[in-house]
């Protein structure tokens, strides 16, 4: 299988290509073969690409937003007019199903896109009356323009979820994927393109941390936003405050799902296993801590233990395959790295723990680990692999106490059938994002980000405006100046 693109990069509308970039292969990783080389961006390709946005950001956000709108809401019809071909290029990219690419990737992205496209006309400011007659009026500028940088487990989501609010309100984008899946980023700006977004506006440069590293540091670029791990985002972070840049930061996470003994089990332990097992466990708001009440632990163990080993491993472009492989083999080595940590530390393997007999690919079986405590290795660290910790627990009070003694901060669920104890456990978690009585949905409806180490702002819903907009405030005097001299 093949899917070179035209060029590397693209920039102004056009894919541009520089063969004195370093190359890099793009590998499937159910084969580990290349199906795509490509170059990283040079100085001059990221000069091209900043100067290009520059240029084009002014005129773009002075056009009715109604018009601005009407562009991403045409580049959403595209996007899901080739569901198809868009999800078999994330699944070359990822390795993840297509079981899952058809229904969570470009159509995640296509949502960002409708919805921030209908936002961007209904956007207003403040009038602030100041007596005497006077007032004050606020306006929503765009920031100018912005630097997004990608993770490797949800390329398309995470290029449309920046992409889509950035455009909306009026900034242009010089966007980096991952280099490990850098494919659907162009897709994306060439949809855009064909749905009239002017030159400039959305350029993909490719290559890896030194390429985005640059990127955070040109005094063109006004905000930053990352998806990525803690380590890249303190780096990050940092870097952009030399220049005192904006910036949004969704970072990993070790986040809580608690399960009480009156809670339907079977959905506690559905949501588990989408909380750990989509996308081979690939995600960074996974439930990767399931506190489950011990009065209940046993029941969960043996449905949880019969569900995940008949989870079908395999050929990520047969539509019955349910888990893909990850992403690479230095993935697929860490990961295997935690899971002899845990067995090690005294953890009790419920299932899985090897490749699934697969050798055809980057292939982690689902793994379950019971009898954790709190100070292991497994239970502490992101692991971002299908790896599940289970631990025991008595009270709600000391759940949470638990649940809350991590750094991370990213996300929380709890399962129950005692709504006023849902919404009090969730009070208590520190966590950007939470859920109860399901996991892990993420409707661009509603604002997703982190507290704690998992990060800074929100993507999506209302709350993004805040991220891809500054206030300018304007008094106005409507009588004489009293000056005293
Ligand atoms: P990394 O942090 O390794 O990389 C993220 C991106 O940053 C990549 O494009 C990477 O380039 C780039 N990068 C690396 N170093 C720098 C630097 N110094 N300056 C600028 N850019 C840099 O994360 P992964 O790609 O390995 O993704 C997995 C991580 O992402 C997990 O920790 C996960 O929790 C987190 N994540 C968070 C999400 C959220 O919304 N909170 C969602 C999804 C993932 P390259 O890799 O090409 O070298």
């Amino acid at each position: 299988m093949q899917a070179q693109p035209q060029a590397s990069h693209y920039i102004d509308g056009a894919f541009v290509e520089d063969t004195d970039g370093a190359a890099f292969d793009v590998i499937y990783p159910y084969t580990g073969a290349a199906v795509a080389r490509l170059h990283a961006a040079t100085p001059a390709v990221l000069d091209r690409a900043l100067a290009a946005a520059e240029r084009a950001q002014a005129d773009w956000a002075a056009r009715p937003p109604v018009e601005r709108g009407r562009v991403l809401r045409r580049a959403a019809e595209i996007i899901r007019e080739r569901n198809r071909p868009l999800s078999e290029l994330e699944t070359l990219d990822t390795g993840k199903p297509l079981q899952e690419t058809l229904v969570a990737d470009a159509a995640s992205g296509a949502d960002a896109l409708e919805y921030f496209g209908g936002y961007a006309p209904t956007v207003t400011g403040q009038t602030i009356a100041l007596g005497g007659g006077d007032f004050a009026y606020t306006l929503r500028e765009a920031l100018g323009v912005c630097a997004g940088i990608g993770a490797w487990n949800y390329p398309t989501q995470i290029a449309c979820w920046k992409a889509a609010p950035a455009l909306a309100f009026g900034n242009a984008m010089v966007f980096k994927p991952s280099e490990l899946t850098p494919l659907s980023a162009l897709k994306l700006a060439e949809i855009l393109t064909e749905a009239g977004l002017p030159p400039g506006l959305f350029n993909v440069v490719q290559g890896a941390g030194a390429v985005g590293a640059a990127l955070v540091t040109d005094p063109r670029v006004a905000k930053v936003s990352l998806t990525g791990s803690v380590e890249t985002g303190r780096k990050v972070y940092a870097a952009a405050a030399e220049g005192i840049r904006h910036v949004t930061m969704e970072l990993g996470g070790k986040s809580p799902l608690l399960v009480f003994d009156d809670a339907s089990l079977d959905d506690a332990v559905g949501a588990a296993m989408l909380g750990n097992f989509y996308s081979a466990g690939q995600i960074c708001s996974n439930g990767t801590r399931v506190f489950v009440q011990k009065s209940a632990i046993g029941a969960f163990l043996d449905r949880l233990e019969a569900r995940s080993r008949a989870i079908v491993l395999g050929d990520p472009m047969e539509e019955a395959t349910q888990m893909g492989p990850l992403v690479s083999a230095a993935q697929r080595d860490k990961v295997m790295g935690y899971i002899k940590a845990g067995v090690e530390e005294g953890a009790r393997l419920v299932c899985g723990g090897g490749n699934g007999g697969r050798n055809d690919g980057f292939f982690v079986e689902p793994t379950v680990f019971a009898d954790v405590t709190d100070d292991m290795v497994i239970a502490r660290e992101e692991i971002f692999g299908p790896v599940m910790c289970v631990l025991g627990f008595d009270t709600e009070d000391e759940a949470v106490a638990r649940a809350n003694a991590t750094g991370f901060g990213l996300a929380g669920g709890v399962f129950t059938a005692d709504l006023s104890r849902g919404h009090r456990v969730v009070s208590r978690l520190q966590a950007g994002t939470c859920w109860i009585n399901g996991y892990n949905l993420t409707p661009v409806e509603m604002p997703f980000g982190g507290v704690k180490l998992s990060g800074v702002g929100r993507e999506n819903g209302h709350a993004a405006l805040e991220y891809y907009t500054q206030i300018k405030t304007v008094h106005v005097s409507m009588g004489g100046v009293d000056a005293p001299y």
